[in-house]
């Protein structure tokens, strides 16, 4: 361990994706000249992940294009990037990260070495969850990696019957991308309406119109009971005793954080690697970032308290990144991550965003346009979500500019009569 803890001299970052870069630019930022390397499991440099499941998936963007750094940067910001390497244990006495080679973004057991650190950042994000007993049948994908998207998009042919297991955001992206690729597409959501989890049942059910307005096909409130084929798919079998043809399937059913990897190390996993509001995850200079982390934000403490939450969003991974170069680097001075939660997505020509945190509970009323229908030209609408007299967050559907305004105002926790005089002005 350095002699110096407030200033470390060398800083390793474990995962080398959105949180991991910003964290190691930040670290430069702040002026640090500490040695820094960054180590990924997958064989790229870090790049953009939303564009896997919308531009990269309808062909407008390449892979190259995804790149979240210029050529160089690294060397630029003399950092040393170890790719194609999986951390595969955590020793917090000896200050180590166990490291071995990766094969297909995981460790692959052999030939471990050890990474000493004064600093660590934790920043390995999360794995789509696999739809059990589908292993090895060719033609069921999950979406996380440029290579699952890669493979995704090789099967997205004029014609071909595509199964989307799973309504959520990712899911219905898939949807829309595949449409756009000329494929015959279904959805298939346990749930009433796709987007539940995102958006509660009400809002879920007026942007889910969004799939049968574009000649997608939604199957709710009926689970999968597993996938037909032995070496190819050939058909989602479902709980009720039906069959979806479909010569790919894209399982969309949420992610797992990586901590697989610091068990026995000491930290406290349990959905995440848990950290306080600074980020820190209990021994001094270890921080958790991005997906990964599950950390308080002082935002949410007046609606929903202090307990730690997990967020697959990502501006809250650049802002974990960004935070945790100036926390890391100056603990005593450190701040504690307080930010309205924001999250978009792409789904056919329709931007939906989100500000804020809706619960299941919050009632829910459109504030500025009208949602009776999505097909209604003039779709655009925003809705706001109450909690105990406050608004708590707001849904956006192509509604951008007052989606803007609401974003500002949710900082300061508006109460409900402050959103309708907002909407007010908005009409
Ligand atoms: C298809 C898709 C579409 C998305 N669209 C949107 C969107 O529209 N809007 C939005 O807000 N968010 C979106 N997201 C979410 C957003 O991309 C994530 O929140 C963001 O990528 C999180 O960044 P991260 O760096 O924390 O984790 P990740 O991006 O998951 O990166 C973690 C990295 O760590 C590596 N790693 C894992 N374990 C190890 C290990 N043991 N050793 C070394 N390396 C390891 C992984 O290989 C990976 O490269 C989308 C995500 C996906 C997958």
């Amino acid at each position: 361990m350095s002699p110096q803890m407030n200033r470390p001299e060398r800083v390793v970052v474990v995962g080398a994706s959105l949180a991991g870069a910003r964290a190691a630019h930040s670290i430069r930022a702040a002026g640090h000249d500490c040695a820094l390397t960054l180590i990924g499991a997958e064989s790229h440099l870090p790049y953009d992940r939303p564009p896997l499941s919308k531009e990269f998936l309808t062909g407008e963007r390449e892979a190259h294009q995804l790149m979240l750094d210029a050529d160089g940067a690294y060397d630029e910001l003399d950092v040393e990037v170890m790719l194609g390497t999986a951390a595969v244990g955590l020793d917090l006495e000896n200050r180590t990260v166990a490291v071995a080679p990766a094969a297909n973004g995981s460790a692959s057991g052999d030939s471990r070495a050890t990474v000493p650190f004064d600093a660590l950042v934790i920043a390995t994000g999360a794995a789509a969850r696999p739809l059990p007993r589908t292993e090895g049948i060719e033609g069921v994908h999950t979406l996380r990696t440029l290579d699952d998207s890669t493979a995704i998009r090789d099967g997205l042919v004029a014609g071909a019957r595509v199964a989307v297991v799973g309504g959520g955001f990712i899911g219905s992206e898939v949807a829309a991308s595949a449409k756009v690729r000329g494929c015959e597409v279904t959805v298939i959501e346990a749930a009433s309406a796709p987007l539940v989890r995102g958006l509660g049942a009400e809002m879920g059910t007026r942007v889910g119109a969004l799939h049968n307005q574009n000649g997608v096909e939604l199957r709710l409130g009926v689970g999968v009971e597993g996938v037909l084929g032995s070496d190819r798919v050939e058909a989602v079998a479902m709980a009720d005793g039906s069959r979806i043809e479909a010569d790919l399937v894209v399982v969309g059913i949420g992610v797992v954080p990586n901590t697989g990897w610091l068990e026995g190390s000491g930290l406290q996993i349990d959905n995440g690697v848990v950290c306080d509001a600074t980020l820190c995850c209990g021994p001094q200079g270890v921080y958790a970032v991005g997906d990964v982390a599950r950390a308080p934000n002082g935002w949410l403490a007046p609606l929903y308290g202090e307990s730690p939450i997990r967020v697959e969003h990502w501006t809250a991974a650049v802002e974990h990144g960004m935070a945790v170069g100036r926390n890391l680097m100056a603990p005593d001075e450190a701040q504690p991550y307080d930010s309205v939660p924001f999250v978009w997505s792409d789904q056919y020509d329709a931007r939906i965003q989100v500000a804020g945190h809706p619960d299941a509970d919050d009632d829910v009323e459109v504030l500025v346009g009208s949602a009776a229908d999505v097909s209604d030209t003039g779709r655009s609408f925003l809705a706001g979500y109450r909690r105990d007299g406050r608004l708590s967050a707001v849904m956006a559907l192509d509604s951008i500019r007052p989606f803007v305004r609401f974003r500002r105002l949710l900082a300061g926790h508006p109460t409900w009569d402050e959103a309708l005089e907002l909407a007010a002005t908005l009409r």
